[in-house]
């Protein structure tokens, strides 16, 4: 008997279960994704020396201090931006800061870490135990730890003369690394979270999160199992700098564990890479011949203590966190979330970023109008021409009166888009008024519009006595007329109004 009541509820249950595992794409498997994020850290100087951070392009071996190339009885000297901005991404991530953290030796051979080893922070780490929230997913993302390490060099293969040359520009650039609990389920929330977080070390000024640079790459780790058995054996898919890059991998890597599983061969663990031309992983390194780093505190650096006061501290100067302005965006505007995500994707530019941009137009006018004329026309244009928000050379108070001209029907919408369109193309100094003036844009008075009508009605009377009598179609006719005499610049509605009212003041005289 009470078996037979429990049974309903656990084939509920389980079917649920199934549902919520359910992927089409790999029916009957679970799929477990964890991903080591390393950001390089955007100060201005190196974690520990004080030789500059290099961009793109810069030649090669000029920001280089003895230091960065490991001269014998050179001393590093921890960079304290580094650190804040460390602690301002532990913050960011609700992580636990740690009171003392420290640094350790990572200890390998290869040509781009001059001194044989990386410092980093093995075994008492800057923060752990953080959250992520990420879109489409109720439970956040667990951060397991965040510590501070520093990047290599670059070797540079030359074809030509078929040698590697060694740039130290890179060599002893802070880095930040983001380590996950196996939290994610599908290539689509590993995508998400790398989104969120590039998003949000932007924010707060921690990274530049440029994927394509290289300031942001992600080592992923990918099981499956079978729904409702333990976890399966992880491979690693190193240095993915691209979200595209990542989902593909990702998916590469499932359909290889799953032919593997399927055809009763197990998984081994593995480090592998990813080719990016054809989309595949491939093996690296098994775990036997997984080196040993042979870990050992950094004697040269003593310990990081920070205060509940520095902490403290630094949450008064966050900037507003892009999870918070969402949600300002779309309680605030009444903006869909949508059109809140597009906002916060679009960067800065000469004014600022495009949310406090948006911000300033909206203080006294309606804020899905200013989004209107600033998403669908202003950068409908811009990226007609192939150009970003970065490139917008419209002031806010340019836009912002383009948007009034309009609005107080001092021009048409219509007059409105040829102006920006103008504006676009010839920035100059001048105000939207006086180019609308130039342009001869300024809408005709009511009287013009009345002359225009009685003209109208005048050209056309077989279809002003056709409305008279009922048809009221042909007002459409008569409306063209008169917009096409106006070159377009009459109000549309106004003169349907005009219109309306002459022929029934006829009628009815
Ligand atoms: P290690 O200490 O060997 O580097 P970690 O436990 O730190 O291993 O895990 C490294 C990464 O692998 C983390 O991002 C973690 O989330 C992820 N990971 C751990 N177990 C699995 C698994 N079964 N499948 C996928 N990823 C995993
Ligand atoms: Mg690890």
């Amino acid at each position: 008997m009470l078996v037979l009541s429990c049974r309903p509820p656990i084939r509920l249950l389980a079917r649920r279960l199934r549902r919520a595992f359910h992927d089409s794409r790999w029916p009957g498997w679970q799929v477990i994704i964890g991903i080591e994020t390393h950001a390089q850290i955007l100060s201005r100087q190196k974690l520990f020396s004080n030789s500059l951070n290099s961009g793109l392009g810069e030649a090669p071996n000029i920001n280089v201090s003895p230091f960065d190339a490991a001269f014998p009885g050179t001393l590093p000297v921890l960079n304290q931006d580094c650190v804040d901005l460390a602690l301002r991404t532990a913050i960011a991530l609700d992580s636990k800061i740690q009171t003392r953290s420290s640094f350790d030796r990572k200890h390998y051979f290869y040509s781009d870490l001059p001194a044989g080893y990386q410092i980093t922070q093995h075994y008492a780490p800057i923060a752990l135990d953080g959250h992520l929230n990420i879109p489409n997913r109720d439970s956040p993302i667990r951060i397991k730890q965040i510590q501070l390490e520093q990047d290599t060099a670059k070797s540079v293969f030359d074809p030509h003369t078929r040698t590697s040359n060694i740039d130290l520009n890179r060599a002893g650039t802070g880095l930040l690394e983001i380590v996950t609990e196996p939290d994610l389920r599908s290539p689509e929330e590993a995508a998400g979270f790398v989104r969120t977080l590039q998003a949000m070390l932007r924010a707060i000024g921690a990274s530049d999160g440029n994927m394509e640079a290289g300031s942001l790459r992600c080592d992923v780790n990918v099981s499956i199992n079978s729904v409702g058995q333990p976890h399966g054996t992880r491979c690693e898919i190193k240095n993915l700098n691209g979200v595209k890059f990542i989902q593909a991998a990702i998916i590469f890597e499932v359909q290889r564990q799953r032919a593997l599983l399927s055809n009763g061969y197990p998984v081994s663990q593995e480090t592998r890479g990813f080719n990016s031309d054809t989309f595949e992983t491939f093996k690296m390194r098994s775990k036997e011949e997984a080196l040993d780093y042979r870990y050992m505190p950094d004697p040269n650096l003593g310990v990081i203590f920070i205060t509940p006061e520095r902490i403290e501290q630094t949450k008064q100067t966050m900037p507003e966190l892009p999870w918070a302005t969402r949600t300002r965006l779309t309680e605030t505007y009444k903006l869909s979330e949508q059109d809140a995500d597009i906002l916060l994707s679009l960067g800065g530019g000469q004014e600022g970023s495009a949310v406090a941009y948006f911000d300033r137009l909206c203080k006294d006018r309606n804020p899905r109008v200013v989004f209107s004329w600033m998403v669908h026309e202003l950068l409908g244009r811009l990226s007609a021409a192939k150009l970003t928000f970065a490139d917008n050379p419209l002031s806010e108070s340019q836009l912002g009166e383009l948007v009034d001209l309009v609005h107080t029907g001092a021009i048409t919408g219509t007059s409105g888009k040829l102006l920006l369109r103008e504006i676009l193309a010839n920035p100059s100094q001048k105000t939207p008024t006086e180019r609308a003036r130039l342009m001869s844009l300024l809408s005709h008075d009511e009287l013009d519009v009345d002359d225009l009508c009685v003209a109208a009605i005048a050209a056309l009377p077989s279809e002003a006595l056709a409305f008279k009598r009922g048809h009221m179609n042909v007002l459409n006719k008569i409306l063209g007329w008169v917009m096409k005499e106006s070159r377009g610049k009459a109000d549309s509605k106004l003169v349907r109004e005009r219109l309306v009212a002459l022929l029934e003041q006829d009628r009815d005289a």
